[in-house]
């Protein structure tokens, strides 16, 4: 395992194996912890962790905790919350919430390395698999860190490659660290989780089941395709007509319809409006596309959508946004109803 990491360090990662470790049995049997004292505070924390994961860490309460947080039983109560809370989305079986978890988590670990010693950072490089040498990676290993991330800027047409070698910038490194522990995590969900566990924790996972909802709502309203942008209407009208939709375009819409909260079934009931519709060759693709293999995949750039051919009949709004998703949020806010029941359909500052 090499050198070991400062005690302290394992509460902002958790995932580690030597910060299992430093928990051993500490909360087993897990039943019968939970109804204990120790038990009541780690699930407090638990359930804190998770809701701050579903505000999209708009409250970072829990880091300050933890950063208080110093001596031995502290820091096995901020690990084992870490594992409750990945227990409790387990539970609830919801994948937006797994996912909302293992993108939380992966930022508090970059937060605490990019804050931490190169020592500390070089030690977690190492045991997530990570290690650029002298600022470069392989491309094969560049490649595989990059498979989630959506942004321009990561496409390796855009990368200085040099002898195989792809350059990394300090502050890229760590962005990769970050989406290599997300990818870890979400890998790993969900548990599985003994019955009597579940039931135990239900007023918890129904409470933040409803948290997740609320947010999906607060952010993209209830979904109306009435305000889908022009290129994803195009794929869901070749759809209804039979035409063959190239891959690029099942990925845009599949990614487009899960982020703004569509439920896997509402998006098996838009490719089933094609003629040549299989039930089971579209839950494998939209289950993978939506995270279930680990990756969580973001909607596609309009710059992407060009680059293949699916960007059709851009309108006005178009030249305002640089995603389809941002189309589709500007749109619909400017269809809510104002004070006195109109619309805001002024422009938006994008
Ligand atoms: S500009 Fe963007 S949102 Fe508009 S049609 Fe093209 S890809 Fe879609």
């Amino acid at each position: 395992m090499g050198d070991p990491l400062d005690q302290k360090d394992l509460i902002h990662l958790p995932f580690l194996k030597e910060a299992q470790q430093f928990l051993g049995d500490f909360a087993s049997p897990l039943d019968t912890f939970l109804t204990t004292p120790l038990g009541e505070r780690v699930v407090t924390r638990a359930y804190a962790r998770v809701a701050m994961a579903v505000r999209k860490g708009r409250s970072d309460q829990g880091r300050t905790l933890s950063r208080a947080t110093t001596d031995a039983l502290g820091i096995r109560i901020e690990i084992a919350s870490f594992v409750l809370a990945r227990i409790i989305v387990s539970c609830v079986k919801d994948r937006s919430l797994i996912e909302r978890l293992c993108r939380y988590e992966a930022q508090l670990a970059y937060e605490a390395l990019v804050e931490g010693s190169e020592k500390t950072r070089d030690l977690v490089a190492e045991r997530i698999g990570f290690v650029p040498i002298k600022g470069s990676v392989p491309v094969v290993m560049y490649i595989e860190a990059v498979a989630g991330l959506r942004e321009d800027r990561w496409r390796l047409v855009n990368r200085e490659v040099e002898g195989g070698l792809v350059a990394l910038t300090k502050s890229e490194a760590d962005e990769l660290m970050r989406e290599r522990i997300r990818v870890m995590l979400t890998q790993q969900l969900p548990l599985s989780v003994p019955d009597t566990v579940c039931r135990y924790l239900e007023p918890i996972t129904t409470d933040l089941l409803a948290m997740v909802k609320a947010s999906i709502l607060e952010e993209f309203g209830e979904i109306e395709e009435g305000f889908f942008p022009p290129c994803i209407k195009a794929i869901i009208d070749a759809l209804a007509v039979g035409t063959n939709i190239t891959h690029p375009g099942r990925f845009a819409l599949t990614a487009f319809c899960h982020t703004i909260g569509m439920a896997t079934t509402g998006i098996i009931e838009l490719f089933s409006r094609a003629p040549d519709f299989s039930y089971d060759r579209t839950i494998y693709q939209v289950e993978h596309i939506t995270g279930r293999g680990g990756t969580e995949y973001s909607p596609p750039s309009c710059a992407t959508m060009r680059t293949h051919g699916l960007c059709v009949k851009p309108d006005p709004l178009c030249t305002k946004v640089n995603f389809p998703i941002r189309y589709y949020s500007v749109k619909k806010k400017s269809h809510l109803p104002r004070e006195g029941g109109e619309t805001s359909q002024g422009s938006p500052s994008t």
